[in-house]
């Protein structure tokens, strides 16, 4: 299998990210992919990026060293009914939206309130890809969420740094293992993200590659595999996007 894109990563808009976005472009043409997003913080988050950066997004080109560019925002989670910050104008300019749980912005609830959570933002009609859905100090019913997220046609991501950076998630391996196993099982798509802070880790995908080939996850349920299959899912909620 080959990974064509890294869809969840951040640049130095985000104050605790230390790349540009030429230097993520730069680094994701020498990995060899040919789709990058970036997705930087939506403003809720302590540090998140002003509205106005994600409004000036026209100025970028769409494709830098050969490799197509999709501008978003890693939006947060706000309440248990799943609101997410910015406004329905910017969502609509997006090419890409993810939606995550970060306790900096709403505490870890009981597992239903952290359901209502999430199965409020699946119903946002911007948002692509539920982020990192991974940790257990955010329990989550994973077969639920699996189901759902196949019912609404919204993706799941598959987080590398979840696993590369262990500390600050619990039980992320084996949150995936379940989560994947029922997304196997209902036929959800997933989203694989190195959610890079810095260049160097763009494309970097050794760890979520190795768990998946470890439960031999169906390759056709992953969508980072070509271009063409990205752009039809995200195509569905920003219906801007061309191959
Ligand atoms: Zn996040
Ligand atoms: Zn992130």
């Amino acid at each position: 299998m080959k990974v064509i894109a890294d869809l969840h990563t951040h640049t130095l808009a985000s104050v605790h990210a230390y790349s540009s976005v030429s230097e993520n472009a730069k680094a994701a043409f020498e990995q060899g992919l040919s789709v990058l997003g970036i997705t930087d913080h939506a403003p809720c988050l302590p540090d998140g990026v002003h509205e106005l950066h994600f409004m000036n997004y026209h100025v970028l080109p769409q494709g830098m060293f050969g490799v197509r560019m999709l501008y978003g925002s890693e939006l947060n989670i706000l309440d248990y009914e799943g609101a997410i910050d910015l406004n329905e104008t910017l969502h609509k300019r997006m090419d890409i939206c993810i939606a995550s749980f970060h306790e900096f912005t709403l505490s870890p609830g009981s597992q239903k309130d952290n359901m209502g959570a999430y199965l409020g933002a699946m119903q946002n009609p911007y948002v692509d890809i539920i982020g990192h859905p991974d940790d257990g100090k955010i329990p989550v019913d994973f077969k639920v969420l699996a189901r759902e997220a196949k019912n609404m046609d919204v993706m799941l991501e598959v987080n590398n740094s979840s696993l590369k950076v262990a500390h600050y998630r619990l039980n992320t391996r084996e949150n995936m293992i379940t989560m994947l196993g029922y997304c196997a099982r209902y036929g959800t798509l997933v989203a694989l993200g190195s959610d890079a802070h810095y260049h160097g880790a763009i494309g970097q995908f050794d760890e979520v590659l190795a768990l998946i080939r470890e439960i031999d996850f169906p390759e056709e349920l992953i969508v980072n595999t070509s271009i063409e299959k990205i752009m039809k899912q995200l195509g569905k909620r920003h219906p801007h996007l061309v191959v």
